[in-house]
Parts: structure tokens; C-alpha cells; sequence
């Protein structure tokens, strides 16, 4: 499925040239790819793709074919391809532990073609190897929605309350890891959406309802992952003293100003940025301790443009998953 320009609905073709793996690279027949409200960014022109056509995915699922020259993952292996697609290793951020920030990083499905596909060639070095306990599209939301999630929960330190608004894929992953840890969680959405509050209760949150209204108590932290900018001072009124806002998705709409009385008592506003190989392995290690059960809507893989649609108009619980390969993913 190819984004031939931004706003135009993806294509499906057949001729799209298969790659060979370079050095370095594997061959991966796709067996799942989840939908990432980044590909929706991608899709309307909100995140400027650098080059077009463009293959857009970039939570992928498959089983390695074929391995070029020195790619350490054999053949078979069944693997996931995250974002974070290359790093060059050298730049600042990628030599104090940041390669999130690397200063030329290259991003699967945006700047190196993604998982919308049969086939997919990634850097071996930043595959990550699945467990066996994960079916295809369980584990497929697990390599963005999961990742980010589990990012922006580390960034919230040790807050106890904490507030999720916007519920979706990511914001149902991080709840089942908050309340694993022992915190308290409160979803926050939509005024009338009255099924993700529900679906938000069912996953854990002891309380959900309107985001811009008064939260029922104060919070040690919130996530806002709706990409909403009028949320981030309703998520700063909600904080206790020493609180922190933690935007977690790539673009959000501008974020109105507000008064100063409410970032003081050290109230903070930060961003996350992308993933580290580490947050990878630290999150596909808890995933099956907590345990982490992802929800999933399912879609063919020429269906991508209805998943894509479903995600704007917020109509999909949990996480919408484009099977490409029925038989191989038909693991729950
Ligand atoms: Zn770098
Ligand atoms: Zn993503």
C-alpha cells in the first residue's frame, strides 16, 4: 500500500520492486503490521515525508527470509520492526544513550519504506527477536503504541496518579503496565465517548470521563497521547505540585497559552521523542510479566485506508492491526 502524495488515499500495487537485503539487512515476509496514528500524520502531509512513493508501517511483524552480509538473524526468525530504523552511532546523541534523537536517524515507514507490504527490508541491527508467548497481532502494537507508551510512563517517574488522555492504542498498553506497577490510572477523553471511558474502566482505570473538565483529583503525572493541543493545559490543571505533562505523540495541534499560576510549584511539559533499542528490550521483557494483553481490530492489508479512516473518526478500541499474511498471523 504506496502514499503517492500526502491527502491522496494509500494505493495498492502489485509492482511495487522488491528489495534484495543489503549488508546489514534482513528480508522480511510480513505477517502483521499495526496502525500508528504517526502513519495517519503521514498520510494527511502533518509529517512531511522526505521521499514519495512511501511505504507507511512501521510496527511489523514477519518471519526473516533472506539476510544479507553480515545482518546477525537468521533466516526464519521471526522478528519486529520498530520506528527506529537506523542510527549513525556517532552523532552526540547517539553516544550518551540517546540514539532517539540521533541527528540522522532514519524512521521505518518514513524515511525507509515501512510494513503496509508483503515484503520488507529493515537494518538486522534494530530487529527485535518476539516471543513465543505473542501471536502476530498481539505483538504488532506492541513495537509503537507499546514502546512510546512505555517511554512516556518512564518519563513520569513515580507518579502514582496518573492520568491517560486519550485512550487508544497506546493509552490501553501503558494502562495494564501502570496498574502492574502499582498505580492508579485515570483515562480521559472525549466528553461523549462514552465507549473508550467504558473500554478504559474495562482495562483497568479506576475513574474516565471529560478531559476539559475537572479531573476527580489531582495527578502525579499525565500522558496526553491524544494529539490534541488544548489538552496539554487541561492535563497542567490537573497536577498536583511537581507534576509533569508528558506529550507522547509526534504532532499535536497548537497548544493554547495559559497562565503561568499553573506551571508554577515546578509543574513541568515535555515531550517524547522517538525510542532507544533499550526501551525495546525493557518493554518486550515486561510485556509478558504484567502480563500486557493488547487489543486488536483487524483489517486486510488492501483495507488500510478504512483502518486509516476508522483511526481519525476514533473509532477503533484498542489497536488496528492490517493482517497481511492470514495464515502466519492467525495466532490471537
Ligand atoms: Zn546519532
Ligand atoms: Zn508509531
Amino acid at each position: 500500500m504506496v502514499l503517492d502524495a500526502p491527502g491522496r488515499p494509500l494505493r495498492a500495487t502489485a509492482d511495487a520492486a522488491e528489495r534484495e537485503p543489503g549488508p546489514g539487512e534482513v528480508q522480511v515476509a510480513v505477517h502483521a503490521c499495526a496502525v500508528c496514528r504517526t502513519d495517519l500524520h503521514i498520510v494527511d502531509g502533518e509529517l512531511a515525508a522526505p521521499r514519495l512513493p512511501l511505504i507507511p508501517g512501521h510496527q511489523v511483524v514477519g518471519t526473516v527470509l533472506a539476510a544479507g552480509e553480515g545482518a546477525e538473524v537468521d533466516p526464519g526468525a521471526r522478528v519486529g520492526i520498530p520506528w527506529l530504523g537506523w542510527t549513525d552511532g556517532t552523532c552526540p546523541y547517539c553516544r550518551t544513550g540517546r540514539e532517539n534523537l540521533c541527528e540522522r536517524a532514519r524512521f521505518t515507514g518514513l524515511d525507509v519504506d515501512g510494513g503496509y507490504a508483503e515484503r520488507a527490508v529493515a537494518d538486522a541491527r534494530f530487529c527485535f527477536p518476539l516471543l513465543d508467548g505473542y501471536g502476530d497481532l498481539a505483538a504488532a502494537p506492541l513495537l509503537c503504541a507499546g514502546l512510546i507508551g512505555h517511554r512516556a510512563l518512564r518519563m513520569t517517574g513515580d507518579a502514582e496518579r496518573l492520568g491517560l488522555y486519550g485512550f487508544g492504542a497506546s493509552a490501553h498498553i501503558v494502562a495494564q503496565v501502570a496498574r502492574h506497577q502499582g498505580r492508579r490510572v485515570f483515562a480521559f477523553t472525549r466528553a461523549d465517548d462514552t465507549a473508550s471511558q467504558a473500554f478504559a474502566r474495562e482495562i483497568g482505570a479506576e475513574w474516565a470521563g471529560d478531559a476539559m473538565a475537572p479531573a476527580p483529583e489531582a495527578l502525579d503525572a499525565a500522558i496526553v497521547f491524544a494529539p490534541v493541543g488544548a489538552l496539554v493545559p487541561a492535563a497542567l490543571r490537573a497536577l498536583a505540585p511537581g507534576g509533569v505533562v508528558v506529550c507522547a505523540g509526534i504532532h499535536m495541534s497548537d497548544i493554547p497559552s495559559f497562565p503561568y499560576a499553573d506551571l508554577w510549584h515546578e509543574r513541568a511539559i515535555r515531550s517524547v521523542a522517538n525510542l532507544t533499542r533499550d526501551d525495546a528490550r525493557e518493554l518486550l521483557a515486561l510485556a509478558p510479566r504484567v502480563p500486557v494483553r493488547t487489543r486488536v481490530t483487524t483489517y486486510a492489508l488492501e483495507d488500510a485506508n478504512d483502518a486509516l479512516g476508522d483511526l481519525r473518526a476514533g473509532r477503533i478500541e484498542g489497536a488496528a492491526v492490517l493482517v497481511v499474511d492470514e495464515h502466519a498471523a492467525s495466532l490471537p
